[in-house]
């Protein structure tokens, strides 16, 4: 996954029926003329058998459909329908893994889309989140309708080798263009990455009936029979696995549900403790709520005490060159955390999309020739000309324009997590965690607290975790502090970063400026001081000297200085503490908490769960927290 990905070379052909896409690529349609949502149903829907499959899982269940060619996603907007019309009034969930060499662009899958009116719905909630054409996997999750998708963008050779899932998929799409124009879709390693990823009671089905799908299925044991095709096609392709496989998958059953959030027996409303309310526990938490759990979220102060407590976060990432993309946390965090917190803009909105300039600067120099290949709806470079325009100020750097950069409303976030009715909110210092006779941790604190014992234990409480987890390797401290003063009025009109970053936002008392912020390694100690303000204004005056000059007098400032933990390779630890069964860490995540976290608490209740993991196996692997 080392190259650009290209999007489909779509072609228009109108006939009776209206329009329909064929790949310019591939030299076939998408989707059959006569009905291709019906089409749809007959041969994948139905051929898997899903109607009383979905409609009969249990609470908490997880059901994981794989396809190869996401294409125009009618397959997958066909499921979500149908699993809107049968799933049960449970937390069970519905996950799907599709992969896709040629991405439609989004005006293309606008248009594509409009032909089926009945998925309108469902069409605008897949746009919203339709990610750009970067290499590797992006989640979607549509929490209120326990629905997710992961898009894997790249060959499915190249994707498929590199998705870790403990729980077995239950189901296959195996679309891709007929094999007599992809041949390369139907390759015996890709059946194999298949089968790797299925187990007994996976069932296939295809419109494709050639026998290179038939005999390498059969290879692994798999039963193929050939029902009736759709409409005037003879056969079509059904398999399930039935037999014990003669190649052993190396997937492992899911783990038995930790508890079921609306069981009536008292050890279901068992919560999986966290500690620490920073944004990675406020993460971790809405992902564990969002499937139903029930959460205890403990914190020694307050939610967004410490590091994360800035009135905003700025999203905008150091790009890496697009050849790193697929493995990069922090663009792939970055447009996961807008991606999913888009969606709450009720009364006060968590992100406010603003876009946002990186500026080449001595301190920032910026590669442009080795960002050139991005695509132009996520990076453009700019003149010195075009960021002044950009900016409202004069400037003399260049830079690049980032129209999804975006700013992060941390107080808005914690109210979305801290007023859901199954989180309950505890103010602790938890000292230590003790192993229990009975199995679980008990929780040591300075002051008493209501049920002091826990199965499941989230620590994300920064450098805490080393005193809580002493088997963790060790987090530095690093000291941050922002200023922030009345904006003045040539102040920039959107967030800048130069090394230092600013931007200005509206608050009760008017327009600030917000600007940061110092680095101090092997500084634990969060006074607000003069000389970090001064370092602050340095940092601006390098880039915007005139409106240094005009901030009003430092007396004036506010600031805020908090502490920040960062292991030494700057990836946060993600997942099972070593040595302690139960415990799990999401720590260290540096200045990067907002882009990180999300991602992060997605990958580690997928650990806890044994859920697909939403980032690739090596960049899981990379965050473990048994690393050293
Ligand atoms: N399932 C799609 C839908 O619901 O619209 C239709 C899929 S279309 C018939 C086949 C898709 O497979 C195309 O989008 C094509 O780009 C994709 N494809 C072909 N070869 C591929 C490969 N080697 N890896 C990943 N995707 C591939």
């Amino acid at each position: 996954m080392s190259s650009a990905i290209q999007t489909a070379a779509i072609d228009w052909q109108t006939d009776p029926l209206g329009e329909i896409p064929v790949s310019r690529q591939f030299g076939d349609v998408y989707f059959s003329r006569a009905n291709g949502l019906a089409e749809t149903r007959h041969v994948f829907l139905e051929g898997n058998d899903l109607s009383p499959r979905l409609a009969s899982l249990a609470d908490q269940g997880y059901f994981v459909v794989g396809e190869t060619g996401f294409g125009t996603g009618l397959n997958v907007l066909a499921l979500w329908q149908l699993w809107q019309q049968v799933r049960p009034n449970n937390h069970s969930r519905l996950h799907v893994v599709s992969v896709e060499k040629y991405p439609l662009t989004r005006a293309d899958l606008t248009r594509a889309l409009a032909i089926w009116p009945e998925l309108a719905e469902l069409s605008t909630q897949l746009l919203q989140q339709y990610p750009p054409p970067l290499a590797g996997v992006h989640r979607m999750i549509f929490a209120e309708e326990r629905f997710s998708i992961d898009l894997w963008l790249g060959d499915a050779a190249d994707c498929l080798p590199k998705i870790h899932t403990q729980h077995r998929f239950d189901a296959w799409f195996l679309d891709g263009f007929a094999p007599a124009c992809n041949p390369e879709l139907w390759q015996n390693d890709i059946l194999s990455q298949i089968v790797r990823l299925s187990g007994i009671g996976t069932t296939f089905a295809s419109f494709s009936v050639a026998g290179v799908v038939k005999q390498g299925l059969r290879a692994h044991g798999i039963t193929v029979t050939r029902p009736k095709g759709f409409g005037r096609k003879r056969e079509m392709l059904k398999a399930y696995w039935a037999a014990a496989p003669s190649a052993t998958p190396e997937t492992q059953p899911r783990p038995a549900p930790l508890m079921s959030a609306d069981a009536t027996d008292s050890a279901s409303h068992t919560p999986i403790t966290i500690i620490g309310a920073g944004i990675a526990g406020l993460s971790c938490a809405y992902a564990l709520l969002q499937r139903g759990y029930v959460v205890r979220l403990i914190d020694a102060i307050a939610p967004l005490a410490g590091a994360s407590g800035n009135p905003r976060a700025l999203l905008m990432p150091k790009l890496t060159p697009l050849s790193h993309v697929s493995e990069h946390l922090h663009t792939l965090g970055w447009l996961s955390t807008i991606r999913w917190w888009s969606v709450w803009q009720q009364q006060q909105p968590v992100i406010e999309a603003t876009c946002g300039l990186s500026l080449s600067t001595d301190k920032q120099p910026i590669a442009f020739e080795r960002l050139a290949d991005y695509p132009d709806t996520l990076v453009q470079a700019q003149s010195a000309q075009q960021t002044s325009q950009q900016a409202g100020a004069k400037l003399k750097h260049t830079g690049l324009f980032l129209p999804d950069a975006a700013l992060l409303n941390p107080a808005a976030l914690a109210q979305v997590v801290l007023t859901h009715p199954k989180l309950a909110f505890q103010r602790a210092s938890i000292t230590a965690l003790q192993p229990s006779t009975t199995g679980g941790w008990q929780l040591l604190s300075d002051t008493p607290i209501t049920d002091a014992f826990s199965t499941q234990v989230i620590v994300t409480a920064a450098r805490q975790a080393n005193k809580l987890c002493p088997s963790l390797p060790r987090l530095a401290a690093i000291r941050g502090q922002i200023s922030m003063c009345d904006a003045p009025p040539n102040a920039p009109t959107l967030p800048l970063s130069y090394g230092g970053y600013c931007t200005t936002i509206q608050q009760a008392g008017g327009m600030q400026l917000l600007f940061g912020a110092s680095f101090i390694r092997q500084d634990d100690l969060d006074d607000l001081r003069l000389e970090d303000h001064q370092h602050n204004q340095q940092l601006l005056a390098e880039v915007l000297p005139s409106v240094a000059m005009a901030l009003p007098p430092m007396t004036t400032w506010q600031g805020r200085a908090a502490i920040r933990a960062q292991m030494s390779d700057y990836l946060p630890l993600v997942g099972r503490v070593p040595d302690m069964h139960g415990v799990w860490v999401l720590a260290g995540l540096g200045s990067k908490g907002f882009a990180f976290a999300p991602l992060c608490a997605e990958l580690l209740v997928a650990e806890l769960l044994g859920e697909v993991w939403p980032v690739s196996s090596t960049l899981g692997h990379k965050l473990r927290a048994a690393r050293t």
